[in-house]
């Protein structure tokens, strides 16, 4: 219901064209606000549970990712983008990637992402460096 109503506020919305359907593996996501992420009570579960104690190593106390633990500040971007030699995206742990990138882009934006996409909730499986 509530992805019905995006779609229709999509339509409605002046100005707002959907220029494409789907991730295009840009990155440019990751780029924007990979520095700026924080890490969810089940990722942490999640990383725990799979023993990558290289993952919590870069959790801060208050749950901000990535963190060089040497000094505490996070990394810019994100060490877990990585670009193919077609110049797409890819992200290194795709499979156990955070929440928040997994959730990303929410209702919050409109389910559009910085590019102006519209990324439907469950879009055809793509490896790519958000969904
Ligand atoms: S979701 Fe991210 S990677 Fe996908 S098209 Fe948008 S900006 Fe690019
Ligand atoms: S999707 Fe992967 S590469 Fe992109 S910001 Fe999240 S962890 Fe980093």
């Amino acid at each position: 219901m509530i992805e019905v109503l995006c779609r229709l506020w999509d339509k409605i919305h002046p100005g707002k064209e959907e220029v494409e359907r789907g991730c295009l593996a840009c990155g440019m996501c990751c780029e924007a606000y990979g520095g700026y992420l924080h890490a969810s009570p089940g990722d942490i579960e999640r990383w725990r549970r799979l023993g990558r104690e290289d993952l919590l190593a870069l959790v801060s106390p208050y749950g901000w990712i990535w963190v060089d633990p040497r000094n505490g500040r996070r990394g810019d971007p994100c060490p877990f983008l990585q670009r193919g030699d077609d110049d797409k995206a890819l992200c290194a742990i795709h499979e156990i990637k955070p929440d928040i990138c997994r959730e990303y882009p929410s209702l919050d934006h409109g389910r559009h992402c910085v590019r102006g996409i519209y990324i439907p909730r469950h879009p055809p499986a793509r490896k790519s460096s958000v969904h």
